[in-house]
């Protein structure tokens, strides 16, 4: 098949969640699979900087249509592997940018500018160069509108740009919502700004035209397509997603082992297997030295990787931070995002600098080593779509304490509820769950030989991208 995703994030070139990870593991594995396979990005600084776009060749100067302007745009491509291209939307104003979304305090003001003129690139590129799409997949707010636009493309030029198009759902939290104003960018017909188009409470959202217009809807995790039926999950689209029922799935997102695997792991001062732990016991020794802590500790430590935002449920972490301050244990933070979340979680580091450390920044390399050197992976999420580090952590042998909310149910097995099964710790999204996760965590600990089992058991969880893969292609030949 040849099959064109579009995405505003993909590992190695930008990344600020699991969107990059799935977006790259994802084409990755179905270009292995013998697909042909185009990914289109914005043309951010950070990709064109990136090695693998060094070589990058120009294949179109573009004129695109924003309302009553034309913004010129050039379209790059590099192939990094067999049966992958990559193509780059560029156009300095819009992406040339430190960061993809905004900056800490607020998003960018032409985000919608940005994002209008990426889903109008894409689809002029899919005609210029006649790629023939068997299915175009778009994924999340930013690409939300391409699935309409294609549409509209096709009815305009009388031709047929993709045969299918699927739109993924990675968190309906972001809905690419923009003042009514910003509708005229997409010079789309006016009949699409009503309830059964874009328009969303008097604003437009980007996301609802993805769920609205797309031939096949996903979330990244079966557990999530179900919970953003509701009002509690469904973060107001709930209505908009109960209209699509018949053409709604999901799909549980995978591991890319060919990064997230201790075996292997290049960011690791010692690679390990579930036979041989050794090498984890240096990770740990190494996470100490790491952040100051006293090298002989031998109790148990917390790692949290994770955007500061309050779906992270942090909150709830700093509101059981009697435990990290009276209990022999370790905490290890590294985020970025939220100055507020930032801040309070400084405010408890002070307060006990020997056993609890921040590394308030986006650390790749740091990020592996917390996941290899901890104990426990601490995911307190309010919700989770899917979930990524709670998966990684299994397969790192360090055993998850998570909300049950989400992907996170779909992947994680409580070990006390299910003893012969567990493979880590499930509590409600509170502040008394999160306390009664915990101190199952130390008792769980202590008992070696229980948690000794319950990290086997992780270990040998299979979460290869193989079966998500399979999913996906499965989906994508059911619609064509
Ligand atoms: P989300 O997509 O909601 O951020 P996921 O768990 O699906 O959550 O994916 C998060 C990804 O981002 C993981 O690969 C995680 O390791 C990474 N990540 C989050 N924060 C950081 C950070 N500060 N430094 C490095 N990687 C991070």
């Amino acid at each position: 098949m040849k099959i064109v995703h579009a995405a505003s994030e993909l590992f190695p070139y930008v990344k600020t969640g699991g969107l990059a990870d799935v977006v790259s593991a994802l084409g990755g594995a179905l270009a292995d699979r013998g697909h042909e396979v185009s990914i289109f990005l914005p043309g951010y600084r950070a990709a064109l900087d990136h090695r693998d776009a060094a070589g990058a060749t120009s294949k179109l100067h573009l004129k695109i249509e924003l309302g009553d302007q034309f913004a010129s745009g050039e379209i790059k491509a590099f192939s990094p592997r067999k049966n992958l291209t990559v193509y780059l939307v560029c156009r300095e104003e819009f992406f040339d940018r430190l960061a993809p979304y905004g900056n800490r305090e607020r998003d960018f003001e032409d985000n919608a500018e940005r994002f209008i003129f990426f889903c109008k690139a894409v689809t002029e590129t899919l005609r210029l160069l006649d790629i023939q799409a068997d299915i175009v997949h778009a994924h999340d707010w930013q690409a939300g509108l391409l699935p309409l636009m294609l549409r509209d493309a096709e009815r305009r030029h009388g031709v047929t740009l993709a045969l299918k198009t699927v739109f993924t759902i990675h968190n309906i939290a972001y809905q690419g919502l923009f003042p009514a104003a910003k509708f005229a960018l997409t010079n789309l017909p006016d009949e699409l700004y009503q309830i059964d188009g874009i328009e969303y409470y008097s604003q437009i959202s980007l996301l609802k035209g993805g769920i609205l217009f797309a031939d096949r809807v996903t979330t990244v995790s079966p557990r999530y397509a179900q919970e953003i039926q509701t009002p509690e999950f469904g973060c107001g689209m709930d209505g908009v997603v109960q209209t699509r029922l018949e053409d709604l799935s999901g799909i549980l997102n995978g591991v890319d082992n060919s990064i997230w695997n201790p075996a292997i792991d290049v960011h690791l001062p010692a690679r390990y297997t579930a036979a041989d732990l050794s090498g984890k016991a240096a990770c740990r020794a190494e996470l100490l030295k790491r952040f100051d802590f006293d090298a002989k500790f031998k109790g148990p430590i917390f790692g949290m990787v994770c955007r500061f935002a309050e779906q992270k449920g942090i909150d709830l972490l700093l509101a059981n931070r009697d435990f990290f301050l009276h209990e022999d244990v370790r905490l290890v933070v590294l985020g970025s995002g939220s100055k507020r979340l930032e801040d309070e979680v400084r405010g408890l580091v002070a307060r006990a600098p020997q056993k609890i450390a921040l590394s308030a920044k986006l650390d790749e390399a740091a990020s592996h080593l917390i996941e290899a050197g901890s104990d426990f992976f601490v995911m307190p999420s309010l919700f989770e779509p899917c979930g990524l580090n709670q998966m990684y952590s299994q397969v790192y042998g360090t055993l998850p304490v998570v909300s049950r909310v989400g992907g996170l149910v779909d992947t994680v097995i409580d070990a006390d509820a299910n003893p012969t099964a567990g493979t880590g710790l499930m509590c409600a999204p509170t502040v008394e769950g999160l306390g009664d996760a915990l101190a199952r965590a130390v008792k769980l600990f202590v008992d070696k030989p229980r948690y000794a089992a319950a990290q086997q058991r992780a270990m040998a969880r299979d979460f290869s991208w193989k079966q998500a893969s399979l999913g996906y292609e499965t989906l994508y030949s059911d619609a064509l």
